[in-house]
């Protein structure tokens, strides 16, 4: 007979789902009641103005899509790319690569801007590229490549949308509560995130916002939306303000009470502080790291201190590495994507994730195992990353 199912303790340090806090999974456990409760609505408008909190914005289509980041990805774009439209899709890594794969599927034309990997998207391209057409519709872009570990200058690419008057559409799935991420100031008009990395939140949930810009694009349509359940016109009779909440999907309703707990420990550590956190850990992670000699795959100066991509050294079976973190130190690491496949460990340090305890697990196991797999190794990654503890404490 089948029994249930108890998974094994692990320790979550790739590119996500990151280790959900015991808060997160004990709001997850609460009794479920019914999707159009007074008291579920009323929790809903506080998800909402949590996410308006997390994201920075007073944009009031802010809400959770009841599905996975990639279903937030098509959110943005069903919704905004008509066919013909013209979308400049910036590609630097696997996510990118979705999003031409979006447009295209929505009948609209992908001008792509392809950069290596690794490395940032080019604005000089992006400008060039919009100087050279005038019916540009949008521009899309991940600000955080979760296949590369690299950060692009979200704020420059979207003043550049600005000045040639395009929308911009852009993937926050692993920048929010990782990096600064700043809705309004920087003029994004739709983004879609997820729970599972920097929130620490239980996957299959989708954080997205749009701008007002945004939805006069989606009113001004003139074919109609190819999906319904991702129309957010049809979402925001349930989603949308107001006591008069019409039934669309049911929602997952216990999942959003793991949302709502992580974002309430979000406002409690304050998201500048959150920012702050990520970069602290990623900098002791990244001593001890270097101290074993391992290699970043990003230039320092873009590199996203929630996603650490090392260079796998020579001769080193990258798989075995793995595997031997799993079975003996309980301890999920992330392989390389794509391009990087075999290439490249990638070390997440994600929300709840990200604390000391994950950082000298991480280096330690990773010490132990490379040593008894007979890599020459210098000593004292712990004690260099011990050391950053301690110097940033002064
Ligand atoms: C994880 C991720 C996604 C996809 O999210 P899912 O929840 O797996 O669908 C999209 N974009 C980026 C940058 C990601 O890291």
């Amino acid at each position: 007979m089948i029994t249930s199912f108890h998974p094994p303790q692990r320790t979550l340090m790739g590119p996500g789902p990151s280790d959900v806090h015991p808060r997160v999974l004990s709001a997850m456990a609460r009794p479920t009641i019914g999707h159009l409760d007074p008291a579920f609505i009323g929790m809903m408008d506080e998800i909402k103005q949590l996410l308006q909190y997390a994201l920075r914005t007073e944009n009031p289509l802010t809400m959770p899509v009841s599905a996975p980041g990639s279903a937030g990805m098509e959110a943005c774009f069903v919704n905004l790319v008509e066919p013909g439209d013209k979308v400049i899709v910036c590609q630097n890594g696997v996510f990118g690569g979705r999003m031409k794969e979006n447009v295209e599927r929505f009948g609209g034309e992908a001008l792509m801007v392809q950069d290596a990997w690794g490395t940032p998207v080019s604005v000089d391209k992006v400008r060039e590229l919009m100087q050279q057409h005038d019916d540009i519709k949008a521009l899309a872009f991940v600000h955080a490549e979760t296949s590369t570990g690299v950060c692009s200058d979200a704020q420059a690419l979207c003043r550049l949308a600005r000045d040639y008057g395009c929308l911009t559409i852009v993937d926050a799935v692993t920048s929010l509560a990782g990096v600064e991420l700043e809705v309004d100031q920087w003029g994004i008009d739709a983004l879609y995130s997820g729970t599972q990395k920097c929130l620490s939140a239980p996957p299959g949930i989708s954080p997205v916002t749009f701008s007002e810009a945004a939805l006069e694009k989606v009113s001004k349509r003139e074919s109609r939306i190819p999906s319904w359940f991702l129309d957010k016109k049809l979402v925001m009779g349930y989603w949308g303000g107001g006591q008069k909440r019409a039934y669309h999907h049911t929602a997952p309703v216990n999942a959003l009470y793991g949302l709502h707990e992580s974002l309430v420990m979000l406002q409690e550590e304050g998201i500048e502080n959150a920012w702050q956190r990520h970069a602290m850990h990623h900098e002791a992670l990244k001593a001890g790291l270097e101290t074993l000699g391992l290699k970043f795959t990003v230039a320092a100066d873009a590199r996203l201190p929630q996603l650490n991509s090392v260079q796998v050294p020579e001769g080193v079976d990258e798989a075995k590495v793995r595997s031997l973190l799993l079975q003996n130190y309980s301890l999920e690491i992330g392989a390389g994507l794509g391009d990087l496949a075999g290439k490249v460990w990638r070390i997440g340090l994600m929300g709840s994730s990200c604390t000391r305890r994950h950082v000298m697990l991480c280096i330690d196991a990773l010490e132990n195992t490379l040593g008894e797999m007979g890599v020459e190794l210098p000593s004292g990654a712990a004690a260099a990353a011990a050391a950053t503890y301690a110097a940033q404490e002064q």
